[in-house]
């Protein structure tokens, strides 16, 4: 006879009585009908030890195998749906200031380039992060943090970008890597010098290109503070060859790529991020479909992000499905930005995926998690509830549709690293 107190699986954190746990298990990522396969198990145990997973499966095969330890937890999730913690991976969640006055001014009628020539937009945000020294990012940002683990994320992206400048890019990315410690969110993070060119380089263009490639891109990548380099490449910022020599130059220096692309217009940036192998192309509005194709076969992550057209009123949506039937892992993320990102809510982001970009459900969870984690190279140990990976998880009230009832607070808990957060 064997001892099953020997053979058994210790544990320190449980989930019980869940009616459904939805894994989203990979391999990652999820790309064309596979993405809305997100093996849902029902009537399902979770638990954990030291922050992984030890064990998903059955009622009966959890409690043949599982062991909880003196002083476990264990969490009752009777009626609810279990879900991986939710990735964000494009966020500006760290700046100074305030522009939410600009938010009422397009409510009566403004645009976006009558507001910036009013002194507003992206260069209001520089001029208050210049001015703010690192522990004021960290106390101003700290907020927005809380409010994502509040809508159930548990690992972002965060870029830089309103510094524009070597020693503000770098303090913003120092603030960034403080509140990776200050709080339970894990970020990753970005390197954006090249988000707008600021007003004292507005006459010499190419100058600071080369400040961004020759200064910034050797301090920061010496620093050690980000692991991406991304370029706003689009109408009005930053052209395909500016983008191409930075994200050459980024390449070089040992980051990650990403891009901002076909927001605001086909200006190419799909087809830069395929040509380049970026890992993610962002946004999407005006991808087209040689662009989908493009980044199908280069196996780049579209990264979706619903949540800024919808309150930048852009009128348009990225082409989702065809993103998705053309083969390209699609993922979402909710854009945080002091502009036009004005919620911090992965399912609010789901909910546009389905209702304004016809994805299913299933689509937009995996895109919120599992593909989420890929396109930030952190599936491996995070984005679905798998043996070996962070005990990261959010237990929904009810279904996995009440996520999208907005206005319904559905989030019961939020746990990081198997604590209730
Ligand atoms: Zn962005």
């Amino acid at each position: 006879l064997v001892n099953p107190a020997v053979t058994s699986i210790p544990a320190d954190f449980l989930i019980t009585n869940a009616t459904s746990v939805v894994t989203c298990a990979g391999p990652a990522p999820r790309i064309g009908r596979r993405q809305g396969d997100v093996s849902a198990l029902a009537d399902a145990v979770l638990a954990g030890y030291q922050g992984r997973i030890v064990f998903v499966g059955s009622r009966d095969a959890g409690a043949a195998a599982v062991r909880l330890v003196p002083d476990g937890v264990t969490l009752n999730a009777s009626g609810c749906t279990v879900i991986p913690g939710f990735v964000d991976p494009h966020t500006h969640a760290v700046y100074a200031g305030d522009r939410r006055h600009e938010l009422r001014k397009r409510l009566s009628g403004a645009s976006y380039a009558e507001i910036a020539a009013e002194g507003g937009g992206i260069l209001s945000t520089v001029t208050a992060t210049r001015a703010a020294d690192e522990e004021q990012l960290v106390r101003e940002s700290l907020p927005r943090f809380e409010d994502m683990l509040r809508s159930g994320t548990t690992t972002c992206e965060v870029k830089s970008g309103y510094g524009l400048d070597v020693e503000s890019e770098l303090r913003t990315l120092r603030a960034i890597a403080r509140l990776g410690e200050r709080q339970p969110i894990e970020i990753s993070p970005t390197f954006l010098g090249a988000h707008e060119v600021p007003p004292e380089y507005r006459s010499q263009r190419q100058a600071y290109v080369d400040l961004v490639i020759n200064r910034m891109m050797p301090a920061v990548a010496a620093s050690g503070l980000a692991e991406w380099c991304d370029v706003f490449c689009d109408e009005g910022f930053f052209t395909v060859d500016e983008s191409r020599d930075i994200l050459l130059a980024g390449r070089a220096a040992g980051f990650g790529l990403r891009l901002h692309a076909d927001e605001l217009a086909a200006s190419g940036g799909s087809l830069l991020a395929a040509e380049m192998g970026a890992r993610s192309a962002d946004h999407l509005l005006f991808a087209t479909d040689g662009a989908a194709t493009a980044l199908a076969e280069a196996r780049v992550v579209a990264t979706l992000l619903p949540v800024a057209a919808f309150y930048l009123k852009l009128g348009r949506y990225a082409p989702a499905r065809a993103l998705i039937d053309a083969g390209v892992a699609v993922a979402l993320a909710t854009d945080v930005n002091p502009g036009g990102g004005f919620s911090p809510s992965m399912p609010f982001a789901m909910a546009l995926a389905c209702f304004a970009m016809n994805m299913t459900l299933e689509e937009s969870l995996l895109a919120a998690t599992l593909n989420a984690a890929y396109s930030l190279d952190r599936h491996h140990r995070v984005g679905s509830l798998e043996v070996g990976k962070q005990m990261d998880a959010v237990v929904v009230q009810g279904d996995l549709i009440d996520l999208v009832r907005v206005g319904v607070p559905a989030i019961k808990n939020v746990i990081k690293k198997g604590v209730v957060v």
